[in-house]
């Protein structure tokens, strides 16, 4: 196959290939958080987040939610529908945690009354901040159809992940999603893993997640690990 990088992103690369409607994506052991102000690795990450976000995706294809993976290539690639990224982040949380806990002043770990969706946009430079439906509209993110699509596929997603988690002992605490469009069609893009989602074992309340990275909480890539034998019994 031939491949020529495209995008160097913080987590990931992007690679063109011989069909120009597809990408390949490589997973990276380089981890971010702060807007990119506190930088390292994490052992192995690439290849457990790969895997990770293809058995999410082929759980979501079970449940007939439109998504660009593909298939796996080797252990830190896969192969992806080319989106045209609507540059909006949707973030769904269930559980008071991290930016949400600080905003409305409560302590992390209390379940939110009802589901709450949160938009942000998707800029490096203004870090991600966020917006509403408002703004959206006015500087022309994405169409109120693409929105509507957004939240709908995001809440179901929600729905979907959540209760398979919990079979896993695992708390779906937040997660963030990128939608992009193809031929047309809004369809989950990016990846859902330990560097996108927060996961809690449902007993301990351990942190299963990118927090242990963010917070220095220790055994970050044991965390993940973690959750990849949980999803996958596979051992790395
Ligand atoms: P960042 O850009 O935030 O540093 P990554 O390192 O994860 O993030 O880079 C992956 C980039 O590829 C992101 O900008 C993401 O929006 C984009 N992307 C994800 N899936 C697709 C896709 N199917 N088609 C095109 N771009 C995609
Ligand atoms: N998140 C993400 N990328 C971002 C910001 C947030 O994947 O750029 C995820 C994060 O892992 C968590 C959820 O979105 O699962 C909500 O994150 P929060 O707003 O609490 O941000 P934080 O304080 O963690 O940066």
């Amino acid at each position: 196959m031939m491949k020529q990088p495209i995008y160097e992103g913080k987590a990931k690369m992007m690679y063109t290939t011989d069909n120009a409607d597809e990408l390949l994506v490589y997973y990276k052991d380089d981890a971010t958080a702060l807007n990119g102000l506190k930088k390292g690795t994490i052992g192995n990450k690439g290849t457990m987040n790969n895997k990770i976000s293809a058995f999410f995706f082929n759980l979501l294809s079970q449940h007939g939610i439109a998504h660009h993976f593909i298939r796996l290539v080797s252990d830190r690639e896969m192969l992806v529908k080319s989106l045209e990224i609507l540059p909006v982040e949707v973030v769904v949380r269930n559980i008071s945690a991290g930016s949400l806990a600080k905003r409305i002043g409560w302590e992390e770990g209390r379940k939110m009354p009802q589901t709450v969706v949160e938009l942000y946009y998707k800029d490096d430079d203004l870090g991600d901040p966020m917006i509403n439906h408002y703004h959206i509209r006015a500087l022309g993110l994405a169409t109120d159809e693409q929105v509507h699509a957004m939240e709908e596929m995001a809440l179901k997603i929600n729905e979907i992940l959540s209760a398979y988690l919990l079979t896993k002992k695992i708390e779906l605490i937040d997660f963030k999603l990128e939608f992009g469009v193809h031929k047309g069609q809004v369809l989950l893009g990016d990846e859902i893993s330990p560097d996108t989602c927060r996961f809690w074992d449902s007993e301990t309340k351990q942190k299963l997640d990118k927090d242990r990275f963010r917070r220095d909480l220790g055994d970050v890539e044991e965390a993940y690990k973690e959750i990849l034998r949980r999803l996958t019994g596979e051992e790395l």
